[in-house]
């Protein structure tokens, strides 16, 4: 017997209709490039958003179609989510940091129909164009005119819209369609293509703002840290329209000074950003004796959030909430939030639970197995390759047939190496290719990391397998000092000698360096730093 309810098929067209009828009036504010601010509510964006869509079809844009944007966090790059999948085309956010070359292959790969892209692109989309023979539109959104070939049709962005109407309903289609598509920044190789529906991004965004995960208000002020490019900007540009939440876009001032100001003079009460960005910020305050005024609360993820970041924010009054997750999963799996039975515990056990990183939410399942693929036990202490399943994780990437595809149960190997402890904290070891294999055991370079930036003198870390003759590898930590600080390495090395980690995964040597080379998604680049250090110990 089916229920007799109806049925509205999951479109993310609905969110901002919502918010636009709702919360009409509630503010997306961005961050312009001349250092001014630009404030429009939901239902102005939304009537935006619906011209736009209008232009795409006069442009040529077909549900289906892919349409690429090279664009930091903006409110038209908020309208060009809505618009591009609302009409049933597929958003392509590209990441404007990978290589010229691997933006070209991403491009071609996702054989990009039209492409929309901030003016300050401008060379680097002159560039491009010759590069990819299906792209027959290129849109900027501001002011520009970069050389384009012969076939290629520059539009302005606002010219476009100040051409339609909007009067035009979003069309109703299958919740199954296509409605984003991500690459993966490619550190282990060839960039791969994710490509959301509609369903698998409601889907997340509603379990996104359950309670204890982003738990957006309609009083909340959120501030978007995560590129947009990526990873559909971490779901809040889904989870805080559907809230009536704030938006705060801070296009690409990232730097902590930057934010800062923004976090302050827009009131923003939560905000998401990679760890590498809040420890900026939390420089900038111990520099300036600033204060976070109204900021409570921080999504962070991407990489291992380190402990000295959540007790920087508490000092605050703000609260790290560590999640994790991949483009593959939309990106968010688990998140970190407190159960019952943990509230008694002392500081110290209270914080080993906060350094994990978190619990499943519903909708989305994990396991760790062993080399042959058998489930390992959730005591915490065995680890081994992380698999995820749910509704917002994929299923097989974009043009690769059966390569990296999860299995016939939906498990898709991430990749990750992680221990589950038995109230289902997952708690991460290593990226499978940077684990150290010492003598056939594993280190995990992500605890020694966290070790050293707890260090008051050390800005960043990063552990490596160096090779060695009698282990086979051993950890070399390199770091970075903090701006103004002389750091002995022998102070850093001392921090292994109190019990926190075995004495057989204390790091064979401690190099201080400038700086460390970093991803396009701001992660700590090991590829290169292998390449430049792998012999260090050899030598
Ligand atoms: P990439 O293209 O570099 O894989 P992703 O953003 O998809 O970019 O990276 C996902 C990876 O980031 C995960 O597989 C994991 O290794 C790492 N990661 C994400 N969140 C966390 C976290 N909270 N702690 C540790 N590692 C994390």
């Amino acid at each position: 017997m089916l229920g007799l309810m109806q049925h509205h098929p999951l479109l993310l067209s609905s969110i901002l209709t919502h918010a636009a009828r709702h919360h009409g009036r509630t503010e997306v504010v961005s961050a312009l490039a001349d250092g001014g601010t630009h404030r429009i509510g939901y239902a102005a964006l939304e009537a935006r958003a619906r011209r736009l869509a209008q232009a795409l079809h006069r442009l040529g844009v077909r549900p289906g179609d892919r349409v690429a944007t090279l664009a930091w966090n903006s409110h038209r790059h908020l309208e060009l989510y809505y618009a591009v999948s609302g009409m049933g085309a597929v958003c392509h956010t590209v990441n404007p940091r990978l290589s010229e070359e691997d933006i070209a292959f991403i491009l071609n790969d996702a054989a990009d129909a039209a492409l929309f892209a901030d003016p300050g692109f401008a060379p680097l989309v002159a560039a491009l164009a010759p590069r990819v023979p299906a792209l027959r539109t290129v849109v900027l959104l501001g002011e520009g005119a970069p050389p384009l070939p012969p076939g290629i049709a520059l539009h302005d962005y606002e010219t476009l819209l100040a051409a339609e109407s909007g009067e035009q309903a979003w069309p109703v289609f299958d919740e199954n369609t296509a409605s984003a598509l991500c690459y993966t920044s490619g550190t282990t190789g060839r960039p791969k293509g994710v490509l959301y529906s509609h369903r698998s991004a409601m889907l997340h965004a509603y379990a996104a703002n359950t309670a204890d995960a982003f738990a957006f208000r309609a009083t909340d002020r959120v501030l978007v840290g995560a590129g947009m490019f990526h990873a559909t900007g971490w779901a809040m540009p889904y989870c805080a329209p559907m809230a009536g939440a704030a938006l705060v876009l801070p296009g690409r001032h990232l730097d902590g000074a930057s934010l800062l100001r923004l976090l302050n003079e827009e009131r923003v009460t939560f905000a998401s950003a990679v760890p590498t960005i809040w420890l900026d910020v939390l420089q900038v305050l111990e520099r300036s004796g600033a204060r976070l005024e109204t900021l409570r609360r921080v999504a962070s993820g991407g990489s291992a959030v380190p402990r000295a970041m959540i007790e920087g924010l508490a000092r605050h009054g703000v609260a790290v909430q560590q999640a994790w997750g991949m483009t593959e999963t939309s990106p968010m799996v688990t998140i970190n939030a407190p159960l019952a039975a943990h509230a008694g515990l002392e500081a110290e056990a209270a914080m080993r639970v906060r350094l994990k990183q978190g619990r499943a939410l519903c909708g989305a399942d994990i396991r760790i197995t062993d080399a042959e693929g058998a489930e390992l036990p959730w005591d915490g202490t065995a680890f081994g390759d992380l698999e995820a399943r749910g509704h917002w994780v994929c299923q097989a990437y974009l043009n690769r047939g059966a390569e990296g595809a999860a299995d016939a149960d939906g498990w898709f190997r991430t990749g990750d190496v992680a221990s589950i402890d038995p109230e289902g904290y997952a708690e991460m070891v290593d990226r499978s290719k940077d684990v150290i294999k010492s003598g056939g055991e594993w280190i995990s370079s992500i605890q020694l990391e966290n070790i050293a930036v707890s260090h008051p003198d050390v800005l960043e870390a990063a552990v490596i397998a160096a090779h060695h003759p009698r282990w086979q590898e051993r950890p070399l930590l390199l770091v970075v000092p903090k701006p103004g600080r002389a750091l002995a390495p022998e102070s850093v090395a001392a921090l292994y000698e109190d019990g926190r980690v075995a004495r057989w995964w204390r790091p064979d040597a401690v190099l201080l360096v400038e700086a460390l080379p970093h991803t396009a998604t701001g992660k700590l680049n090991k590829r290169a730093l292998r390449q430049d250090y792998q012999d260090y110990l050899l030598r």
